[in-house]
């Protein structure tokens, strides 16, 4: 999960949604419509904790990198390098969809 902060004034300063619907930099003013958010193909944007713009993974990828990372750690060989990349990778899955979680996205459903 990463903040997105105002190119306009240092890029320090993250922006926060506004009661207009706006995202605004409490520093200089600038606005951001959430319709020009710009992400890659894999990413969401939210609002976390403190009103600010987060980007974040797509809790759906995330959510079948995990299963897809959790079937190569059990295909395997115990102890081997494949094994600890693999299981290396669950826990990047999973850290994404825990951001997803902190910042009120609904998760996709699990199949049974
Ligand atoms: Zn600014």
């Amino acid at each position: 999960m990463n903040h997105v902060s105002c190119p306009h004034c240092g890029g320090l300063t993250p922006y926060r949604i506004r009661p207009d619907g706006l995202f605004g930099c409490d520093e200089c003013g600038n606005l951001v419509d959430p319709r020009d958010i710009s992400l890659d193909g894999n990413e969401v944007w939210g609002v976390d904790a403190e009103c600010a713009l987060v980007v974040f993974a797509d809790p759906v990828t995330a959510f079948e990198r995990l299963h897809e990372y959790l079937a190569d750690f059990l295909d395997d060989p115990a102890d081997s390098y494949g094994e600890a990349a693999s299981l290396n990778a669950f826990e990047w899955a999973a850290a994404d969809l825990i951001d997803a979680i902190h910042a009120g996205i609904q998760l996709p459903e699990m199949e049974n």
